[in-house]
């Protein structure tokens, strides 16, 4: 019988983030799916209590909780004891977690530390009753998907945030089992002091944003007047960022340009790359903008639902089957139209 174990920290405010409460979406779909399982809740955080009640309508039977200031902060030392000692009380088998950068750190360890497995980077859980229980996570810069069963127990497995629906489990009030960890002072030498973050105008990166939207080196090329246009480009882009709260990918051609001591889109890092050797996001819909769509780039649009591109060029790389809108059109024209119209709505 599996005891299923859906393992939390709050936030710096006390709260629970969206990527909680996907995983415990699959945790509670598993629990339906396995017959005779139990499904229990552990949370790690300065005050638990109610992080636990907004989730208590959930079907789990218990909580247990590792309180305190020490265990505010993100920090692999009283992260790794906490989780482990709550994987120990629930005695555990199968421990689902989002894969926060906080929990991707620290779980791992803990695996080790009680002879378990941990797969990270999971987008599907399934279970039947002759496989078992199986998941899903992509190989090779997400080319290659596959499915693995474990027989090692207890199994760590990380859901990578935005690949499920959040449960909807309504508030009530959890009774937690309080789970006692000794710290020895040596895991408290490490004290976070601070976050550094962009300013929220600043911060261009948005995994949930509804669109994606990318910009290529065609921004920054020479146009129909024979000349480069880059402050221009910056204005529309940020514009167009700011009104539609949209998240900004980029070709590779357009973030390697500051490297090559081009003019560049100052808000512009390889952190927004998307692509083969750049990052994968999901967004319901992408919108592409003077980017040329060649299979490099388009490899890493492949969790983006709907898609349209502007391109000067009909020939260009989205006309071959890779968006299912392109408008053969100056980005320039069609974005200053779009931001125009953005802030008549306001
Ligand atoms: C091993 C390897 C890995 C790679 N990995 C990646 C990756 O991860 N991500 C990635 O992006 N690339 C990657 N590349 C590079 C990729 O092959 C392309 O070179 C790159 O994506 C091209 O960028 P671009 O489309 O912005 O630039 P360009 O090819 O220069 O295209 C610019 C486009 O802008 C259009 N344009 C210009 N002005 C306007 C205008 N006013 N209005 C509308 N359209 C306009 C032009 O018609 C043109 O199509 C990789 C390549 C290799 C070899």
């Amino acid at each position: 019988m599996e005891t299923i174990l859906l393992l939390a920290h709050t936030e710096t405010d006390g709260s629970l983030a969206k990527s909680v409460r996907e995983a415990l979406h699959v945790a509670a779909d598993l629990h339906k799916a396995l017959a005779g399982s139990k499904l229990v809740v552990g949370l790690v955080g300065e005050d638990i209590q109610a992080s636990a009640n907004s989730i208590a309508a959930c079907p789990a039977t218990n909580y247990f909780g590792v309180a305190g200031k020490d265990f505010g902060q993100s920090r692999y030392a009283t992260d790794a004891a906490a989780a482990e000692a709550i994987c120990k009380a629930a005695q555990a088998t199968l421990v689902v977690a989002p894969a926060t950068s906080r929990w991707a750190r620290a779980l791992p360890g803990v695996a080790q530390r009680v002879g378990g497995r941990v797969d990270t980077h999971v987008t599907e859980v399934s279970s039947t009753p002759t496989a078992g229980v199986g998941v899903n996570r992509w190989y090779y810069r997400q080319r290659m998907e596959a499915t693995l069963t474990r027989a090692q127990r207890p199994w760590f497995v990380l859901i990578d945030p935005g690949s499920q629906a959040a449960c909807q489990c309504g508030a009530g009030t959890a009774k937690i089992e309080t789970v006692a960890v000794q710290l020895s002072d040596a895991c408290k030498r490490t004290t976070m002091t601070g976050i550094r973050a962009p300013a929220a105008d600043a911060q261009t990166i948005r995994p949930d944003a509804q669109l994606l939207f990318v910009t290529g080196a065609g921004w920054t090329k020479k146009q129909a007047d024979g000349q480069t246009h880059v402050p221009e480009a910056e204005k529309i882009i940020r514009g167009f960022l700011q009104a539609a709260r949209a998240s900004l990918g980029s070709s590779k051609s357009l973030v390697d340009q500051s490297g090559e001591g081009q003019a560049v889109l100052s808000f512009m890092s390889h952190l927004n790359q998307v692509g083969q050797t750049g990052a994968t996001p999901r967004h319901p819909k992408g919108l592409s903008t003077c980017c040329h769509g060649e299979e490099p780039h388009t490899v890493g649009w492949r969790f983006i639902g709907e898609r349209r591109a502007i391109n000067l060029d009909p020939n260009c790389g989205w006309a071959r089957g890779k968006a299912d809108v392109l408008y053969v059109a100056d980005a320039f024209a069609v974005m200053g139209k779009v931001n125009e119209l953005l802030a008549a709505k306001k």
